[in-house]
């Protein structure tokens, strides 16, 4: 964390993190940090959707509970200030609990709040009066091959299995694309209706806001060092609470005794300059939905309420889980993003990107999202979302809630709750290096050779396939 200097400007250093945050109206000066010994009933660490989200619930349900939020920078500086905006009912980990009898009941109820947490964010930020540009119009994945196309079939064939229909997710045929997007050489794609898309940091900006008006305490500028036996400890102050909640998610490695527990992967993404009428019509978009391809080394885009275009692309890992905030523009990784961007709207060629950025997002070692809590030690925690974490971190901060105050409902009954060999704060480490480094870089590399093969119709498209599944649950 930067040391304060008397004449810097924190708006200018918050707002340069990404476009979202840059678009945020008013300031983003940093609230008070915590000085001096304090208590809470509950105190989060983390300012992002998971922290913002849990506190909002415990207020809704117990309005007297006093609650303490610890950020160490501004809340929205991680990852929900900085994502592509696609707010879905994505959930890594479902097929996995649909596929197990033991949980896949606990699989169906589970995809069924996540759909609901998608219309819950849009119904929570219009009652907390900010209005963060929610569309719901659903999410298109493109199938540019037969491999995408197949793996369209297998998602639709999930959902299906869950009792879900044609009005969730259904194949589009190409006619039935090109009247939402027009893309060369698509062979159809996936049409999922319970997707919306945001501006990310005005959510969070907004959540902040709207807990803080409740009566949570939000300190920012405030980054815990280390947590023990209820107590959290930050450079200007410590406090004791009965209950602590970890929302750290890609930045967990940052408390002391942690460095192993969520490995951080990195997304990079760049905004285009409002596009001219013809740019818009070549692209064919009319409506907000969230789009992208179905490779492995997944892309998403989304048009922006101001006509933008907002597209990224995922994954990196840096050795020893080193976490990134800031890449600077020039950073090649941005010519590849663009280069994605291009090859899927050459007609876009022109159009200027205006800003770029990338940050964190955080994986478990099981691979899976998870809700932990234990109620005899008053510890949790939940993310390891693998960059689907928009809406899930609604339903994980609802539910965290839930199991703080012992609320029986059945979100608590879901596969991602308390999962085995997990246990609160987050149980299972990754690796030492250098496996960490080489494991990951194993998979990116086998994605990418899959992505290359499945496109130029290669047989070796199915060993690669072969392989990846073997290292992703
Ligand atoms: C570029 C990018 C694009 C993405 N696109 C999408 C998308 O389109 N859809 C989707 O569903 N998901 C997406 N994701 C993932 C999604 O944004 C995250 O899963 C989600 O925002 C995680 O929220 P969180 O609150 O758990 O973590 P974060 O938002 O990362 O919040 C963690 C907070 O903890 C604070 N913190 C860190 N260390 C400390 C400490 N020691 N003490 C106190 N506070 C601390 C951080 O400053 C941060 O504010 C994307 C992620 C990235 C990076």
């Amino acid at each position: 964390m930067p040391e304060w200097r008397s004449g810097d400007d924190w708006d200018a250093h918050y707002r340069a993190q990404s476009f979202w945050l840059d678009a945020v109206p008013g300031r983003l000066d940093p609230r008070p940090s915590l000085t001096g010994d304090t208590t809470a009933d509950v105190a989060i660490i983390g300012a992002g959707y998971t922290g913002l989200w849990t506190a909002w619930y415990l207020k809704q349900h117990a309005p007297h509970l006093d609650v303490a939020l610890l950020e160490a920078e501004i809340a929205g500086f991680g990852a929900s200030g900085r994502n592509g905006g696609w707010c879905s009912a994505y959930l890594a980990g479902l097929a996995h609990w649909a596929a197990d009898p033991a949980t896949r009941e606990g699989a169906v109820t589970l995809q069924r709040e996540m759909v609901a947490a998608v219309d819950e964010v849009g119904r929570v930020s219009c009652l907390a009066g900010f209005d963060c540009h929610y569309d719901k119009s659903g999410h298109v994945s493109l199938a540019m091959n037969a491999h995408q196309l197949r793996r369209e079939h297998q998602e639709q064939a999930l959902w299906r299995s869950l009792g879900f229909g044609d009005e969730d997710i259904r194949i589009l045929e190409p006619q039935a694309l090109d009247r939402r997007l027009r893309v060369n050489g698509v062979l159809g794609g996936g049409f999922m209706a319970h997707c919306a898309t945001i501006q990310p940091a005005i959510l969070a900006r907004g959540l902040a806001k709207a807990v803080v008006a409740r009566g949570v305490r939000l300190f920012e500028r405030s980054p815990v060092r280390e947590w023990k036996d209820g107590e959290v400890l930050t450079p200007g102050g410590r406090l004791r609470a009965g209950v602590v909640l970890l929302a750290t998610e890609a930045f967990t490695g940052t408390l002391k005794g942690f460095s192993r527990r969520i490995a951080p992967v990195h997304s990079t993404m760049i905004v285009t300059g409002r596009l001219s009428p013809e740019a818009l019509e070549a692209t064919g978009l009319r409506r907000r939905f969230g789009w992208g391809d179905g490779r492995h080394r997944v892309t998403y885009g989304q048009l922006t309420r101001d006509g933008r275009i907002a597209f990224g692309a995922r994954g990196r890992y840096y050795w020893g889980s080193r976490l990134r905030t800031r890449f600077e523009a020039g950073d090649p990784v941005f010519t590849t993003v663009r280069g994605e961007l291009d090859r899927l709207f050459p007609a876009l060629r022109d159009t200027p990107v205006t800003h770029a950025w990338g940050g964190p997002m955080g994986i478990a070692r099981t691979l899976r999202p998870a809700v932990v809590f234990d109620p005899e030690c008053g510890a949790g925690w939940a993310g390891g979302y693998l960059g689907d974490g928009v809406g899930a971190a609604n339903l994980a901060g609802r539910t965290l809630a839930d199991l703080v105050l012992d609320r029986d409902t059945p979100r608590r009954r879901t596969p991602w709750v308390n999962p085995p060999g997990l246990t609160a704060p987050p149980g299972r480490a990754w690796e030492p290096e250098p496996l960490r480094w080489l494991g990951f870089n194993a998979l990116y590399s086998a994605m990418g050779r899959a992505d290359a093969a499945e496109a130029a119709g290669r047989r070796s498209a199915d060993r690669w396939n072969w392989l990846m599944e073997k290292m992703l649950p």
